[in-house]
């Protein structure tokens, strides 16, 4: 690999951020908070921090090599369980792995995965900090809506996932995660903008990053649905 020239480092560090100064004006953020506890991470480590990531490993060893669904024969590469930080206050929960996340075996690293990571960084978090999780945990051939068996019969893991977790807010993304957390059919377009309760978690539906691809105007009630976040993690929130 060659080595970069200074100059050339700085341009391309200027270009990323003016980059994802863009970003955040898309997303309708009008300023930096100067609050000390937008700085504040979740703990690094708490009591059963180590637990947690042992009972996630359970989960993942129950799973194995899973052929529950006829999922596992239509091409798939590789089961995507999650990522993150077991002990996160804060976990996204996604539909399903598409064409980047099945060859990697890692949730959300696609375009919309790029997304997400800039959503998450607009609220002063990084990846590590959060868990990011998939409703399914293999991919539907063409990226095809999830059926309601291969829902039926995955949906278990992730709601081990969430219970073993324990996050204090969870982001449902899209259609398919609101309905499979909140047992209702209602369209995303009339979920979001509310703070639902699920188990010990506040949950907060909003725009998958996908549909914000093809629709980037919905940024701004992403936005306005990721302060509501950052607001519940600060404990501002009374909700
Ligand atoms: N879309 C999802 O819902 N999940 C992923 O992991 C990637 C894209």
């Amino acid at each position: 690999m060659s080595e970069q020239a200074p100059s050339d480092r700085a341009a391309q560090i200027k270009a990323e951020l003016a980059e994802h100064l863009r970003f955040l004006q898309e997303l309708g953020v009008q300023g930096f908070s100067r609050d000390p506890k937008w700085k504040v991470r979740p703990a690094e480590s708490r009591a059963g921090a180590d637990d947690a990531a042992k009972a996630l490993r359970e989960v993942r060893a129950d799973l194995g090599d899973c052929t529950r669904c006829k999922l596992h024969r239509l091409g798939r590469q590789h089961i995507v369980f999650g990522a993150g930080n077991p002990n996160a206050d804060l976990m996204f929960i996604g539909e399903a792995p598409g064409h980047d996340e099945d060859v990697q075996g890692e949730p959300f690293v696609g375009r919309a995965g790029q997304l997400l990571t800039k959503i998450i960084e607009s609220i002063g978090l990084k990846r590590e900090d959060v868990y990011i999780a998939n409703l399914i945990k293999c991919r539907p051939p063409e990226n095809r809506n999830p059926d309601p068996d291969e829902v039926e019969t995955c949906e278990p893991f992730l709601f081990r996932q969430v219970e073993t977790i324990r996050p204090k807010v969870i982001v449902a993304l899209g259609t398919f995660a609101t309905h499979a957390l909140l047992k209702t059919q209602d369209p995303i377009s009339r979920l979001r903008g509310r703070i639902y309760t699920y188990g010990h978690a506040k949950l907060i539906p909003t725009f998958h990053p996908a549909f914000l691809l093809r629709s980037p105007d919905r940024k701004r009630d992403v936005w306005e649905d990721m302060k509501k976040v950052r607001a519940m993690l600060n404990g501002e929130s009374n909700q």
